[in-house]
């Protein structure tokens, strides 16, 4: 009796596909990422909000969530959010990989993650923006499959954050065209302009004109002398130009984010989101802070303002979703991390906090073996490389043993390096399992797993040390990045607030792969676990399981 009592519960556990609904089931699900927000900048600010993210950090909070493949780039990051799927599945394994197969007019097989190369006389920077290069749907997408009548909006400061938040079926995606002086939206979405994205776009132009004095919080204004960077050094002419680029001054600027921010609100009213027979979705994504990070690092005045600007930013995108009077959910995240300037850190006493050396940029290895294997290609044909941290691609012109030889010392060549942590071949990321969570314990070469796919990836994944900066040398809106495997570009908080959320914290090993099948229990579609990499999370544990059963 016993036995059959258990096989009966067995039975059902397995086949019982009813959900325990959450106290009230969202009619628009909004899913907010603010680029480059890391735990460190969410823990370092959380006592300065006073609007939208004070708000949020008083709901349902993991602090530290993680971003668990190792090359923690915009592209590959945003695509994790609404997916439930890693790199290796979702195929977006950075913002720019290299496509031999592709030949570009200038020569270059660079292919950029959001774009549709096959559109003739483009670049990797100079494109047509495009959903192909995602294999996976997204929530949107899902919810549009199991009802048409769902409508998904993206709205976001970067192409490839509202391409891979909105999915392949959006029915309204804008972003920052080419010139990052207006937003633009997907080739072949149809209907008229509206109202907000033209009343927006005048306002940029004004504002590039004439940049507005950002306000300057108490708390930050301490921070104003609190750093110099040497004078006449390639920071100090990075981060403090002679004659600042009013399209740059804007783009890290409050503003950028406020322009953002009122095209999602405008449309959340226009298109009247959360009204419609079906559950809607609005995905925002915020670029400022990622600019503001890029550009000065993540500990000065300039990310003080920008937090306390975006506070008060989202404060404003929830009153308007309040105002909206339909039942909603929110979650917050990020696709990424961030890490200061290493002048800075070495200042506060991170010692070995550096910039990578130019001596192991692909360039300077190609050309050393270039001499040493007599080959007959140019130094930046053979090895091709966006940055030194992350994929490198072997000319596929080099074959048979010596593909092997060469690669082989490159590798040695990259490992005698003090600035290198690991090196993982494409051979041996190719024989190894998906990794599987809980990721807290992964190893280095388990991150790169996740970020593999073997039509994409490159032929090495090269990892720098935690406390080396991708960026050799500093450009003014590039001075410091992110990108590697380490926890302070892998860990983002994971906000949730829905109506009748009880708050609470959790330092539970969560990712942001499991926002999708948490957010799809909410709406009560069914997600099937081989599909995707994450795991719902019970958000509700005190209560009703929110997961499905
Ligand atoms: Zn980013």
């Amino acid at each position: 009796m016993k036995q059959l009592a258990l096989a009966t519960l067995a039975l059902l556990s397995a086949s019982c596909t009813t959900f325990n609904p959450p106290p009230q089931a969202p009619k628009l699900v909004v899913a907010i990422a603010i680029d480059q927000f890391s735990s460190d900048l969410f823990a370092q600010y959380r006592p300065t909000y006073v609007a939208g993210l004070k708000r949020l950090s008083n709901a349902i909070v993991f602090s530290a969530g993680y971003q668990a493949h190792a090359t923690t780039e915009t592209c590959p990051g945003h695509a994790t959010l609404l997916t439930g799927a890693r790199p290796a599945r979702s195929g977006i394994v950075a913002n720019e990989w290299y496509d031999q197969s592709v030949t570009r007019g200038n020569g270059d097989h660079k292919v950029y993650c959001a774009e549709d190369e096959a559109q003739p006389n483009t670049t990797a920077n100079r494109y047509v923006v495009s959903t192909r290069h995602l294999k996976v749907p997204t929530l949107g997408d899902r919810m549009k499959r199991a009802d048409a009548r769902s409508r998904v909006v993206a709205v976001a400061g970067k192409d490839r954050s509202a391409v891979m938040m909105g999915g392949h079926t959006t029915d309204a995606m804008w972003y920052p065209g080419l010139d990052n002086r207006s937003y633009v939206s997907l080739p072949g979405q149809s209907g008229a302009t509206p109202a907000i994205v033209t009343e927006v776009n005048q306002r940029i132009a004004r504002i590039i004109a004439t940049p507005p004095a950002p306000m300057v919080p108490p708390h930050c204004a301490v921070l104003a002398d609190s750093f110099s960077p040497q004078p006449g050094s390639d920071l100090a002419k990075a981060i403090n130009p002679e004659r600042p680029n009013p399209l740059r001054v804007y783009r890290t600027g409050p503003e950028y984010d406020r322009a953002t921010a009122d095209i999602a609100i405008g449309l959340l009213k226009d298109m009247r989101l959360g009204h419609g027979p079906a559950t809607d979705l609005l995905a925002i994504s915020f670029a400022g802070t990622d600019n503001v990070g890029h550009s000065f690092g993540t500990n000065g005045i300039e990310m003080c303002i920008q937090q306390a600007a975006l506070d008060r930013i989202i404060g404003d995108v929830l009153a308007a979703l309040d105002a909206n009077d339909a039942a909603y959910m929110v979650v917050l995240t990020a696709d990424h991390g961030g890490f200061d300037l290493p002048e800075r850190l070495q200042q506060r006493g991170i010692a070995d906090a550096a910039r990578v050396a130019p001596e192991i940029s692909a360039t300077a290895i190609s050309t050393a073996l270039v001499s040493r294997f007599r080959l007959d290609i140019e130094p930046r044909r053979l090895w091709m490389a966006v940055s030194q941290q992350g994929d490198w691609y072997l000319s596929s012109k080099i074959s048979g043993e010596l593909r092997s030889q060469v690669l082989a010392a490159t590798r040695t060549m990259l490992l005698s390096s003090p600035q290198v942590a690991a090196v993982a071949t494409a051979e041996e990321l190719g024989s190894m399992p998906l990794p599987q969570p809980p990721v807290d314990n992964w190893s280095l070469i388990e991150r790169a797993r996740a970020s593999f796919d073997a039509s994409r990836s490159g032929d090495l994944l090269v990892m720098l040390k935690q406390s080396i900066s991708p960026i050799a040398r500093p450009i003014a809106g590039y001075a410091v990045g992110h990108g590697t495997p380490w926890d302070h570009d892998r860990r983002v908080p994971m906000l949730f607030w829905y109506p009748g959320a009880v708050a609470h914290e959790a330092a539970r090993s969560v990712e942001t792969v499991d926002i999708l099948p948490t957010l799809a229990a909410f709406v009560g579609l069914a997600v099937p676990a081989g599909e995707i990499d994450g795991r719902c999370i019970d958000l509700d544990p005190g209560r009703a399981d929110t997961c499905r059963q």
